[in-house]
């Protein structure tokens, strides 16, 4: 049976890479061990690391002065991590403030400097995307959130600034190629667009580091990750794993443009429907719309469980709206196929009758 998964994370992954990480699990490169009971400092788990690494800095067009880390903790802990490592007491950072998880950004960046909020959308519960705000050019960072999972909203535009770009990027990486130049620091967790729950990607251009003059807990310094090629602690093998085999089923269908293209396709399909069914309206501002979570109300929300059980009969899994906008969201992230939007499309349509 055919499911049809739109969860917004963890989320769907591709079918080859599910069926290659499930060999790995039972015989890793016919060393007749699991993936699961192999030694991080293995030559066989070390060409992984340097595989995914080597991938993100292929797909992104990164040049020399970025590093690439595999790290624990979520996208959450970068929260704190970024600010603490580039951010000196006294000193402001920008936060644009685009939904729950700028918001808590900005409340982590509080405890080591200055945060200048150069805008937020939260008048209308981050239904769009501020412009035309002015960032001070004393910012150390500009930080933004590239794609907000939960009210469905994208950034589809840099701001026209020169201060560095701190972005998180937890639910849009790798959808679209990027000017990789213009950010300083790049993080996500794994679990959206990118591979399995379990890793965090830090790409982080070097020369934004060792500006601070707090101490840093060895831990919470990249530098200590960086010198180790993120192994100075056990790194989660297994998430790291599925995430390299993730990047090469991006790279072998055609890259980052071809990702937007399909995204592009998927998501104009969907939106179509919204706006041409007299039953359902889109929940953010057209011109902010995501590719990767789009979110969208039943104009008589009476009728929210009977669309969610002509979804489940169709074999369409994890549409429901997160709690704080209410309705629907279809996450159609990369590994998401056209067919099975089609199929949500369908649905929407036998419900309007
Ligand atoms: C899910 C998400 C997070 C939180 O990620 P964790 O890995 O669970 O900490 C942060 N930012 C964005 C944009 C997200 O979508």
């Amino acid at each position: 049976m055919k499911v049809h998964n739109f969860f917004a994370g963890p989320a769907i992954l591709p079918q080859p890479v599910i069926n290659q990480a499930a060999k790995a699990m039972i015989n890793f490169e016919g060393m007749n061990l699991s993936i699961l009971e192999i030694s991080h400092r293995s030559k066989q788990f070390e060409a992984v690391m340097n595989k995914a690494v080597s991938l993100v800095k292929e797909l992104l067009s990164l040049n020399d002065d970025y590093e690439v880390l595999f790290l624990t903790g979520g996208a959450s802990s970068q929260f704190y991590f970024t600010a603490m490592n580039l951010l000196d007491d006294g000193e402001t950072a920008s936060y644009l403030d685009t939904g729950t998880w700028s918001t808590k950004a900005i409340a982590e960046a509080k405890r080591f400097g200055n945060v200048e909020v150069v805008a937020s959308s939260k008048d209308k519960n981050f239904n769009y995307i501020p412009k035309n705000y002015s960032v001070p050019a004393n910012s150390k960072y500009l930080h933004l959130t590239s794609n907000n999972t939960i009210y469905g909203t994208q950034l589809h535009q840099l701001p026209a600034t020169e201060v560095p770009i701190v972005c998180d990027m937890s639910s849009d990486i790798f959808s679209r190629p990027i000017d990789s130049n213009k950010y300083g620091l790049i993080y996500c967790g794994a679990q959206k667009n990118m591979g399995p729950a379990g890793t965090t990607l830090v790409i982080v251009n070097k020369n934004m580091l060792g500006k601070v003059k707090r101490e840093i807990p060895t831990m919470l310094n990249y530098e200590t990750h960086i010198k180790k090629n993120s192994s100075f602690n056990t790194p989660p093998v297994y998430a790291i794993y599925v995430s390299m085999l993730t990047m090469q089923w991006v790279k072998d269908n055609g890259g980052l443009k071809a990702m937007a293209k399909r995204n592009q396709a998927k998501a104009d399909l969907l939106y179509g429907e919204i706006d041409r069914n007299p039953m359902f309206v889109g929940s953010a501002a057209k011109e902010d719309r995501s590719l990767m979570n789009v979110t969208f109300l039943l104009k008589d929300d009476s009728k929210n469980d009977a669309f969610l059980e002509a979804c489940a009969a169709a074999n369409c899994v994890g549409v429901k709206g997160h709690r704080s906008v209410g309705g629907f969201r279809a996450s159609i992230y990369n590994a998401m196929p056209i067919e099975s939007v089609e199929v949500l499309v369908e649905v929407m349509r036998k419900f309007e009758g």
